[in-house]
């Protein structure tokens, strides 16, 4: 199958990863799959090739994408999950038909019933969504401490203390933000 697939053993969560093309949900909010074009991208990058995409099932994706994300913040709040969100979820992971396969090198494949099928593949985002808020893979739902993106990411650091949805981002911005400040801070007679 196709190359470039991300190692998710290595912190990169599918769900999250998917949650993450709406960023800034509390600021400018941007769109990173504003047509099914770019979500067939999105997902030929995340190891989830289909070959087209419909524009209602780019809507059907943008919403598991919210759900998730709302039963997703639930779960880092401490809130009770959100019945709609759930049921979204719920419905996205029983209209798929992917099948786990195991290549010769011992790598999972995920194989789909037909190449155009987003269903399938939104199937395998949902069943991923589900098995981190359930609890049931070794991490933590936390929320990003950027106050314009508070994005639910997956902690799977040693002490689970990680605070931004992504260093590149969101950590280097408040990094940034904070060398400013102490620069500002700095009397004049000390420069
Ligand atoms: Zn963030």
């Amino acid at each position: 199958m196709r190359a470039g697939f991300p190692d998710f053993r290595l912190g990169n969560v599918l769900a999250t990863s998917f949650t993450g093309t709406l960023s800034e949900r509390h600021g400018e909010a941007v769109e990173r799959i504003p047509t099914p074009h770019r979500l067939v991208d999105w997902l030929g990058v995340n190891g989830l090739a289909v070959d087209s995409c419909t524009t209602a099932q780019l809507d059907r994706a943008r919403e598991l994408r919210e759900s998730i994300h709302a039963a997703a913040t639930a779960v880092a709040i401490q809130d009770a999950l959100p019945a709609s969100a759930v049921q979204v979820i719920n419905d996205c992971s029983a209209q798929g038909r992917a099948a786990a396969f195991l290549t010769p090198e011992g790598n999972r494949r995920w194989r789909l019933s037909s190449a155009s099928c987003v269903e399938d593949v939104l199937s395998v985002i949902a069943a991923d969504a589900i098995s981190i808020i359930a609890g049931e893979r070794d991490g933590k739902l936390a929320l990003c401490a950027s106050p314009t993106c508070q994005a639910a990411f997956f902690d799977t650091s040693q002490r689970r203390t990680r605070k931004w949805c992504d260093m590149n981002t969101c950590g280097n911005r408040q990094k940034k933000a904070r060398f400013n400040a102490n620069q500002h801070k700095k009397p004049r007679s000390a420069e």
